[in-house]
């Protein structure tokens, strides 16, 4: 056995290297991007939302854009306001013949006269999540993309951070059957604002693959592009995303493959995104919307430990921080 000590140098070498590569992927950075701001503490899309996700540190605060009638980009999640204003009681004429009223039929004057509230269902008037700030109490607004653009702006100039944006273009098909080319309006404001290249602290998101692709090719966007998916079977279509995306946005769910009593398996997705050099940015981390895990430190331990994600959307982008500083 006179090669025993180089054999025992070569175990400890692979050891070494196994534990440094341990270390490097626990130490990865981990993007917290504030959904809709901390919207698990104030009603989403306010101006308070995001000034609140700005001191909690989040490293980038979200957007959802949707077009008013004079093509202001509004900030709100739906193309809808049934669910968060009290367009209904302010004006009550304006619904269409579905019986709802839409951002796009209103001005973007008009809509600053709407208060914004907590999440509830239209239906029977009961706030989604129960526990959150109490619906119909204190006083928000609609704002403008801009808006919120010079809040964030400002606020990283006051506080000397830099924290990012993430809008998201919605439903570009029906802007484009009212007449708005959203993606275009959107893209030129960023650019004005100093969005223009991956370096801009500035991720673009959306669902339609199709409208993503095209800010890539036809509208030469130069921006870190997220591509999100909403249905499993997406999952075969990593490779067509990454020929224009930067990045991938699935729902967590689609990275678990099962939950047995010895803990989560999971599916393919991050290892073949990572495989394309595609970030992955699942949604959405809720203190107060937990599926399958017993804790929030469980979800986001098994989302991002174990499935390996980069980092997600959260409404509780302090609690995020602070259960992952911990792992570390
Ligand atoms: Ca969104």
């Amino acid at each position: 056995m006179k090669n025993l000590p180089f054999i025992i140098i070569i175990l400890l070498t692979i050891s070494c290297q196994s534990k440094l590569e341990k270390k490097l992927k626990s130490t990865k950075k981990i993007t917290i991007v504030a959904h809709r701001g901390a919207s698990g503490y104030l009603p989403e899309h306010t101006i308070a939302s995001k000034a609140v996700a700005h001191a909690m540190n989040a490293d980038y605060i979200e957007q959802d854009i949707v077009l008013s009638k004079d093509d202001i980009p509004i900030v709100i999640h739906d193309i809808l306001l049934d669910d968060v204003t009290n367009v209904s009681e302010k004006y009550p004429n304006r619904k269409r013949e579905d019986g709802k009223y839409y951002v796009i039929d209103f001005t973007f004057e008009e809509l600053k006269t709407l208060e914004v509230t907590e999440r509830f269902d239209s239906k029977t008037g009961l706030q989604i999540y129960p526990t959150r700030f109490p619906k119909g109490t204190s006083s928000f607004r609609l704002h403008s993309l801009q808006d919120e653009i010079e809040l964030i702006q400002g606020l990283n100039k006051s506080s000397g951070k830099d924290i990012g944006i993430y809008p998201e273009i919605k439903k570009p098909k029906f802007h484009n059957e009212n007449g708005k080319d959203i993606s275009k309006i959107v893209l030129d404001i960023l650019t004005k604002y100093g969005y223009s290249t991956k370096d801009d602290q500035c991720i673009l998101q959306c669902f339609d693959a199709q409208e993503l692709e095209r800010i890539r090719n036809e509208l030469k966007s130069k921006l870190f592009l997220v591509q999100l998916m909403e249905f499993p079977e997406q999952n075969n279509l990593l490779a067509f995303y990454a020929s224009y995306a930067d990045g991938i946005g699935p729902w967590y769910k689609h990275l678990i493959s099962s939950k047995t009593t010895s803990g989560f398996s999971f599916t393919s997705l991050v290892e073949e995104a990572h495989k394309l050099d595609l970030v992955v940015h699942p949604y959405t981390f809720r203190e107060d919307s937990l599926d399958d895990f017993d804790s929030f430190k469980q979800m986001i331990d098994v989302i991002i430990h174990q499935a390996g994600a980069d980092g997600g959307f959260t409404d509780f982008p302090d609690k995020m921080k602070e259960i992952l500083e911990i792992k570390l």
